[in-house]
């Protein structure tokens, strides 16, 4: 595993807080976060700011982190998510302390809510859901009393033990605090604690059919683990004085929940309700598909945790929630594969080039330098005959102002090889050009030019009879407008969808190196982009993902800025 070593040093405000708790000896001057995924879906971007937070500040004051799977929901809740998430946080380069789950804690949360019943401080209310939203009054109103909310103790421990015996059906009765109705924090009013739900659930199995809400179970779960900072996003903040009021009345220890402004992406959606939409709907092709925002799909995509780690560590959290822009992250993907892979020739829509005064039965291999940003990389040779395969956009039989590449009679470079000059075309009964025609300069072996001669463009290609057929997989964003959720009156984010975001490309020409690559391999393909073999690879049959295109639209605004 690599040493997530760029995660966020700089200074934040959540950092802030630590700093000054272990200065007064809060918690013993000890920092212990946890993450805590719901497992009802593949974690995504937003998932990787919270874990990067939580995991980088706990380990740079040499504290420790939990994963604590949330799994207080049975009915949207898998086995399969769990297997998922355990695996894209090591994928994000993180070791957890304890891998644990708020279902092993339902015995305590039930004695828990016992105390609080004896305390006075809970009740059993037989009011359905439509009434009890009624009763709850709103922002500018108090909520009125429930009629139940007056049940002796023994009344409500009896109907409470018998919830839980499975005495009654769901939604019959719930467990609710009794704290204060007319409080103008709406969380605060009477707060169901526990709900009836026979449902089997992925661990707990028929054990429980009272379950406990995200707001009981939450603090309780942080105090158990001994939890000092329980970092959370914006949504929570509402949440805090119902988080604080249990723990104190219970008389446990009490984490603090400090909460961030969640991630959002430009051309992304970062809901897991959504995220599972495009998923059963067909939308695109599983969890893990290369276009989604989610770590399986980007991993599968070529995204490097290196690279994810650098974004959020720039990112860094704030108070206010905002967007994020894709290419910033992009910037980070091409800024990491930029300095480890290496360049190999692909050439991804081909046409033919003989060259016509090769000689027939020779092959050259020409040097080629593997990674110019890496010495270490070292070099391969590159097989070079008498008909070539280049791209078709390299070439224009009529080139419009400032297109250097070849054209009847001009004359280019082939990246690591000879100058070539186009001398004709052959054409289909369609009049498509169908095959070039090309003439070599021998003496140009290496790219050089012989006699100070210039050429303008150099361009890729690969040899026909050494080249290995691929398919490639060419991605755009999944949505085509920048904030995909924004929808009008009676629309849907399903119609952002962009149509575009996958051109599958077969009969690709790679360079014979290539032979042997697993999935996972990365490669920058030369003037195309960085592109990672697909797990839909077979040996004889490679699929390669289109990572990131080469162009890095954001560091030329980063020099504009900066006026370089
Ligand atoms: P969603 O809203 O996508 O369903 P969630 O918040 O319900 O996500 P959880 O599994 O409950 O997902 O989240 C686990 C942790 O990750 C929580 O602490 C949550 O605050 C955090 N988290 C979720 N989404 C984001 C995001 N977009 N940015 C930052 N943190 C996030
Ligand atoms: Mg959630």
């Amino acid at each position: 595993m690599s040493e997530p070593s760029n995660t966020p040093t700089q200074s934040n405000f959540i950092r802030d807080i630590m700093i000054a708790d272990r200065e007064s000896n809060k918690h013993g001057g000890t920092v212990r976060t946890r993450f805590p995924p719901e497992p009802n879906g593949y974690l995504h971007l937003g998932h990787a700011k919270s874990i990067c937070l939580n995991f980088g500040l706990a380990a740079e004051f040499g504290g420790t982190t939990n994963l604590r799977f949330d799994d207080t929901n049975p009915a949207r809740e898998e086995q399969e998510y769990v297997d998922s998430i355990i695996d894209n946080v090591r994928w994000l380069g993180f070791q957890w302390d304890k891998a644990l789950f708020a279902s092993d804690y339902f015995e305590q949360l039930y004695q828990w809510a016992v105390q609080l019943i004896k305390q006075g401080q809970a009740f059993v209310c037989d009011l359905p859901a439509e009434e009890m939203r009624k009763y709850r009054g709103t922002l500018t109103e108090p909520g009125t009393h429930s009629p139940y909310r007056d049940r002796s103790i023994e009344e409500n421990l009896d109907l409470f033990a018998r919830m839980r015996a499975g005495e009654f059906p769901d939604g019959a009765r719930t467990l609710r605090a009794k704290i204060d109705m007319a409080s103008p924090n709406l969380n605060m009013r009477d707060p169901v604690m526990y709900r009836i739900l026979h449902a089997h659930h992925h661990r707990t199995g028929d054990d429980w059919c009272i379950y406990p809400m995200y707001d009981y179970a939450h603090g309780q779960s942080d105090s158990i683990e001994g939890i000092t900072h329980s970092i959370c996003t914006l949504e929570f903040e509402d949440h805090r004085p119902l988080y604080d009021w249990f723990v104190e009345q219970l008389g446990i220890h009490h984490p603090q929940q400090i909460e961030f402004d969640r991630l959002n992406l430009t051309y992304t959606v970062l809901s897991k309700r959504k995220l599972l939409q495009l998923v059963t709907e067909g939308h695109v092709r599983g969890w893990d598909d290369p276009r989604m925002p989610t770590l399986s799909g980007i991993r599968r995509r070529g995204y490097t945790p290196e690279a994810l780690r650098s974004f959020c560590g720039v990112i860094g959290v704030g108070k206010t929630n905002g967007i994020n822009e894709l290419g910033l992250l992009e910037h980070y993907v091409r800024e990491d594969l930029n300095k480890r892979v290496n360049r190999v020739m692909a050439v991804l829509r081909p046409v033919k080039v003989v060259i016509e005064n090769y000689p027939d039965d020779t092959v050259e291999l020409l040097e080629a330098v593997n990674n110019p940003e890496d010495a270490a990389a070292g070099s391969r040779t590159v097989p070079f005959s008498k008909v070539i395969y280049i791209e078709q956009d390299d070439f224009r039989e009529v080139p419009p102002k400032q297109f250097y590449r070849l054209s009847p009679g001009k004359e280019v470079r082939l990246r690591w090889g000879f100058f070539i000059t186009c001398t004709g075309v052959v054409k289909n009964d369609a009049g498509e050009v169908v095959e070039l025609r090309a003439t070599y300069d021998p003496a140009s072996r290496g790219g050089n030019s012989p006699d100070g001669r210039k050429v303008k463009a150099t361009i890729h290609w690969v040899s026909a009879a050494h080249a290995i057929d691929a398919e490639v997989r060419v991605y755009e964003t999944l949505f085509s407008k920048e904030n995909p959720n924004q929808v009008p009156e009676g629309g849907d984010f399903l119609d952002n969808i962009n149509p575009n975001s996958l051109e599958v490309l077969t009969g690709c020409k790679l360079e014979p190196a290539l032979v042997g690559s697993v999935p996972g391999d990365k490669v920058q393909f030369e003037r195309l982009g960085y592109f990672c073999v697909d797990n839909d690879s077979t040996p004889g049959n490679l699929v390669f993902n289109r990572t990131v295109a080469l162009r890095d639209s954001y560091a030329k605004i980063e020099k504009r800025e900066q006026g370089k």
